[in-house]
């Protein structure tokens, strides 16, 4: 700098760049002032110092070449002192603080011995000098008369200093917003420093670096206080960071959780120190608890789920009464099994299991009783197999078991003795030895082309085999049968669809007086209208109607038909005496009978009923005797049909009071040549005449019969000779024709064998 006082410079101007000026000049010798010169200016150029020389007594001004140098002029340049050109390269906001600060200097202010400030380098930026400057020479009146200083270029630090500042600052609004509090710890005396920030979490507001430890200790919560010391303990003495959380008491009595951060470093005294963040976690802390809280409940609630899932999973595969896996989880433990035998060429074994006597139990002891023997059962199987054996209920009193493995027929076989076994002996249910049995149906097979559904349906027909051949056995499967069930199985099907769509019709066969031939009566027959194979005959569909429980509907449709038929006949003036029809044992055991007949509102007289000679009567029961009764009260006459093939006894016979007895064709057929069967005909005839019984024959297939019989003093005649069951349509015309007393008349009946009226 030009450091001038301007007021003493009025009117002094000279020329700059003179020569170094030094007090002690005169007493030196020449060389020796040099030497002194060269060493100055070396240690001046060395330490980067630019000097400035003002005598103003003798108007002389110096700059050294570092001076000019740090200006960017040249070291030969002439500075002039120009105070006005110089004021003005000064920066505008120190300039006025520079002109006080020479004053003040000039004046010997102490203050003002050093000073900063920023001026224009020749390249047009700023350098910051440090000037260093002191009054030496003062006039006659004490005003300064030599002013000599040093300026230094502390651009560079200036620089540095502005860096460290921007660093601090942001540091300190980091710190600020993010309210971590700093701590620094001289471990060898045991000081600690805490900031503003620091003592705001703890909640105080001043504390002494020397007590600083132990109030930090006391406001550490008593459960994490230990913890946090070792901590800390260790890191002391393994020299190594740390980072902890814990919880603190404030001052005020508010709970706090804290995190810290150290770290160790050794400051420039070479003491051992500790650096060191906290800052207020609870808020976090709070939310993570929370989460945590939440988290841990819907993973509570999670659970609850799964096991409600694999409760209902359990429900939904397992039988609620029994406990057994149920339909549903035989099936998928069949596709199990299954694919495991064909892999591993094992066989499989299914037992179809059908308990006998079941539904009677149920309806005699109800329904409890029922479950106890179904639960009973259960426990047999469970019992009775391995515990690698699979057992399921798959309905009402259905079981399935199924064995993998080395299954041979002969074990199989005995597996199956012994679950009968066990299932035939008598239980006690309050107070009752109930007793039911079981059937069992089997089929196993292996190899690759095993199909686990078809073998449960060949253990179903095994089944069907094993109870039709007596019940408590067991069968095996095997082929033949199943191709004889699956059509029957099938023809079932179709009886209950022919019944809904009126499939069944009755056809008439008239029945002749024996001495007259004139139409004393008829006899329905069922017939069945098939769809697909026409007309069919009772023998071919009346077994399964039986096991499907339908012959009673069946004979029901006949008999409201027939009525029918009856009035239109009526109508067309043909009055027919006497229908029969016939009634299966079941029918006649029937509770609602006698209801429906009289509904019907038959006419006493008009209907017989045929019952089969096997129906026994020595141990009918209750209702049957009841509905015999009913129907004598109703005018229905009573028929034994197929007399002469059972073991009626005449007893039984007049129990029933029948009004008729029908001998069977097997006993007619031989007539014409055996004297044996005419004479036991006769008889029979002649017990009917004892017992006030009439007498039909059936099966007269020719006119040698329809002689025959009308000598033994039969009654009525029913046969082919005279005529064929026919439908109803035929009747009128067929009696118009009477047909049946001439030659002519059979080849009409030819006719009507063709047609298939049998
Ligand atoms: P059924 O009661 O003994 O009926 C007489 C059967 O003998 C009839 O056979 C009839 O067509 C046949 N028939 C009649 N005249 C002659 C003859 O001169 N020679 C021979 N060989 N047979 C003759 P269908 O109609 O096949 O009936 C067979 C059996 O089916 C009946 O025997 C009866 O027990 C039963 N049935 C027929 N319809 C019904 C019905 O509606 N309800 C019940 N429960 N059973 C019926
Ligand atoms: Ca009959
Ligand atoms: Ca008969």
């Amino acid at each position: 700098m030009k450091q001038v006082n301007p007021d003493k410079l009025v009117g002094s101007k000279t020329k700059s760049g003179a020569e170094p000026y030094d007090g002690n000049a005169a007493t030196l010798s020449g060389a020796d002032l040099s030497e002194r010169e060269s060493r100055w200016n070396y240690a001046l150029v060395g330490s980067g110092l630019g000097v400035w020389d003002h005598n103003l007594r003798l108007g002389k001004r110096y700059y050294s070449d570092t001076w000019k140098i740090m200006r960017g002029m040249a070291p030969d340049e002439e500075a002039d002192g120009d105070y006005d050109a110089w004021i003005e390269l000064i920066h505008p906001d120190d300039r006025d603080f520079v002109v006080k600060a020479i004053e003040r200097q000039n004046a010997g202010d102490p203050g003002y011995q050093i000073f900063e400030y920023r001026e224009r380098h020749r390249n047009g930026h700023w350098i910051w000098i440090e000037c260093r400057g002191a009054c030496v020479e003062w006039d006659e009146d004490g005003a300064p008369a030599r002013l000599v200083g040093t300026d230094t270029d502390i651009t560079e630090r200036k620089e540095a200093a502005e860096r460290l500042a921007h660093v601090s600052r942001r540091l300190d609004l980091a710190l600020d917003i993010s309210d971590i509090g700093v701590f620094e710890a001289d471990i060898e005396n045991g000081t600690v420093d805490w900031d503003d920030r620091l003592l705001a979490i703890y909640g105080m507001t001043d504390t002494s670096p020397a007590n600083t430890s132990s109030t930090w200790e006391a406001s550490l919560h008593p459960d994490d206080r230990d913890r946090v010391l070792a901590t800390l303990e260790e890191s002391v003495a393994t020299n190594t960071d740390f980072q902890h959380e814990f919880r603190i008491i404030r001052q005020d009595g508010i709970e706090r959780v804290i995190r810290a951060k150290a770290a160790f470093f050794v400051d420039s005294d070479g003491r051992r120190k500790l650096i060191g963040a906290n800052w207020d976690v609870t808020a976090e802390v709070r939310l993570n608890n929370e989460l945590q809280r939440a988290k841990d409940l819907a993973e509570a609630r999670n659970k609850e789920l799964e096991s409600a899932k694999e409760n209902i999973e359990h429900l939904a595969l397992h039988d609620y009464l029994t406990g057994l896996p149920n339909r549903r989880y035989l099936d998928r433990k069949l596709d199990e099994c299954s694919a495991e035998c064909r892999r591993t060429g094992l066989s499989l074994a299914i037992l179809h299991i059908d308990l006998d006597r079941f539904k009677q139990i149920n309806d005699t002891l109800g329904h409890r009783a029922g479950d106890a023997m179904l639960k009973h059962a259960a426990q047999v199987l469970r019992g009775s197999v391995r515990s690698t054996d699979f057992v399921a209920r798959i309905g009402g009193d259905e079981f399935v078991v199924l064995c993998t493995l080395d299954v041979t027929p002969r074990k199989i076989s005995n597996l199956a003795e012994r679950i009968i076994r066990e299932l035939c002996k008598p239980i006690r249910y309050e107070g009752h030895d109930c007793r039911f049995g079981g059937s069992i149906g089997i089929a196993t097979d292996s190899g690759p082309a095993l199909d686990a559904k078809q073998l449960l349906l060949n253990a179903d027909i095994a089944l069907y085999r094993a109870k039709s051949g007596g019940r408590n056995r067991h069968e095996f499967f095997s082929t033949d049968e199943r191709r004889r069930i699956i059509a029957s199985k099938r023809l079932a099907d179709e009886i209950l669809l022919g019944l809904e769509r009126g499939e069944f019709i009755p056809f008439y066969q008239l029945q002749f007086d024996a001495q007259t031939l004139d139409v004393a009566g008829v006899e329905t027959l069922a017939r069945w209208q098939h769809r697909e194979h026409g007309l069919l005959a009772p023998d071919r569909f009346l077994t399964i109607a039986e096991d499907l429980d339908a012959v009673s509907t069946i004979d029901g449709l006949i008999l409201d038909q027939a009525l029918v038929d009856r009035a239109r006949w009526e109508k067309e003036g043909l009055f027919i005496p006497k229908i029969a029809v016939n009634v299966s044992a079941r029918r006649l055991g029937d509770p609602n009978l006698a209801k429906k007949l009289r509904s019907l509102k038959i006419e006493p007289g008009s209907i017989s009923f045929e019952l089969l000679e096997s129906i026994s009567l020595d141990d009918c029961d209750d209702a049957v005797i009841g509905n015999l009764r009913q129907l004598r009260r109703l005018g229905i006459d009573i028929e034994i049909d197929d007399f002469g093939t059972g073991h009626a006894s005449i007893v039984s016979l007049l129990k029933l009071s029948p009004k008729t007895l029908k001998i069977d064709r097997e006993l007619i057929r031989m007539l014409p040549h055996s004297a044996e069967q005419r004479k036991l005909v006769r008889s029979i005839i002649d017990i009917g005449r004892s017992l006030n019984i009439l007498v039909t024959a059936e099966g007269v297939e020719t006119m040698d019969h329809v002689r025959i019989l009308g000598d033994l003093g039969c009654d009525m005649l029913q046969g082919y000779a005279l005529a064929r069951p026919m439908p109803a349509l035929q009747i009128p015309p067929f009696v118009r024709a009477a047909s049946w007393r001439s030659a002519e008349g059979r080849s009409l009946q030819h006719d009507l064998r063709k047609s298939g009226a049998r």
